[in-house]
């Protein structure tokens, strides 16, 4: 599991989250649902360690992580606008955080051949990112980032700018390598359609407080509180 626990980030005197704890169990696949402004992509940040807490811990499983470096932490990244090198191809784009961690090349050509067929994309392998379709490139996305096989996930609103019908399908595809693969996902979205259909548990935020954690079912059929009905009410 990883967990976030009694976490306050301030931005000078505003603070993003207020004593925010989440925890996302081993092998699930969390949803930070929220407005706007409301501390999910900060909460991402603190959990992958690219922003300090100005209190609280990150745990993964029992050891504090808080002051672990970003790249001691195992985690793979997803970003809306996380752009591809455009300079490298397909294949060089999957197989580079490979080569850094210094895989030798024969495991290199195996691990990114072994993805591209996951995502039915092998015949790509040879193009530059600016040939690729959004869904595409966002596929590659997600194949680079869990390439060398990180214990988490961290997804911010993978999919945001694409069209409806592609955001189905990628969702698809993170449910099924989020299965297959063995990790630990946390996802940021806006849209509460999104969370509810991909997530195993859904976080609901507000102003950098939690508003009520639970399954799917639960959050839609009990919210906690007037903030959430209004919230789930509100999009749609
Ligand atoms: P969105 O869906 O719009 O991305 P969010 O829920 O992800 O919103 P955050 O990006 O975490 O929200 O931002 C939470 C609040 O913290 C916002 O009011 C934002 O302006 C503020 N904030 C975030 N990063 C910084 C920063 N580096 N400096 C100052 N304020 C910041």
């Amino acid at each position: 599991s990883i967990t976030a626990q009694n976490v306050t980030k301030r931005f000078g005197a505003f603070v993003a989250l207020d004593n925010v704890t989440v925890e996302c169990p081993a092998g699930e696949l969390v949803a930070l649902l929220g407005p706007s402004g409301s501390g999910k992509t900060t909460l991402l940040r603190v959990i992958a360690g690219l922003e300090a807490p100005d209190n609280g811990t990150v745990l993964f499983r029992d050891d504090d992580i808080t002051r672990h470096s970003a790249r001691d932490r195992n985690v793979g990244f997803v970003f809306q606008h996380y752009a591809l090198f455009r300079h490298m191809t397909v294949f060089e784009n999957v197989a580079f955080g490979l080569r850094v961690r210094k895989w030798p090349e024969n495991k290199v050509r195996d691990r990114v051949k072994e993805l591209l067929q996951l995502v039915r994309l092998e015949e790509k392998a040879g193009l530059y990112p600016a040939n690729l379709s959004g869904g595409q490139k966002q596929r590659i996305a997600l194949i680079r980032a869990l390439a060398p096989e990180p214990k988490v996930l961290l997804l911010d609103e993978p999919f945001g700018a694409l069209d409806a019908k592609v955001r189905a399908e990628l969702r698809d595809w993170l449910r099924r390598f989020h299965d297959a693969l063995h990790v630990t996902s946390i996802f940021v979205t806006h849209d509460q359609e999104e969370a509810f259909e991909v997530a195993d548990r859904v976080v609901v935020l507000n102003k950098g407080r939690v508003e009520q954690e639970g399954t799917p079912i639960d959050v839609f059929e009990r919210p906690a509180n007037e903030f959430v009905m209004d919230f789930l009410g509100n999009v749609n």
